[in-house]
């Protein structure tokens, strides 16, 4: 395997292109995006996860975009969400009402 070769799928025209071989788009000097050599469509306008997945491997698709920290930041929003999910589900309640009624069973 060569850590060299990276594809990526283009997210408008669905044409997978080699990203190393790609040209960096001139939107922003500062987050240039691969340039998708079939329809010529920059990665810019795709969305913020495409860009966290097309970004594996050795070739940055969206430079500068991802930061480790927004990740983090973003797998800190995800955990509190289940956390309050867990806290607000309707199954809470009734399994500690079925933990009660094994307990009177059994004794
Ligand atoms: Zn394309
Ligand atoms: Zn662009």
């Amino acid at each position: 395997m060569n850590a060299e070769i990276y594809t990526v799928r283009c997210w408008n025209c669905l044409n997978d292109f080699e990203a190393v071989e790609a040209v960096w788009c001139s939107c922003d000097p500062k987050h240039p995006t691969k340039l998708c050599p079939f329809c010529l469509h920059c990665f810019c306008p795709a969305d913020d996860e495409y860009k966290r997945r097309a970004k594996t491997g050795e070739t940055l698709v969206a430079q500068g975009l991802v930061t480790r920290s927004s990740i983090r930041r973003a797998l800190r929003r995800a955990r509190l969400r289940a956390v309050a999910g867990a806290k607000s589900s309707p199954l809470g309640p009734g399994l500690r009402d079925k933990a009660r009624r094994v307990r009177a069973l059994t004794r």
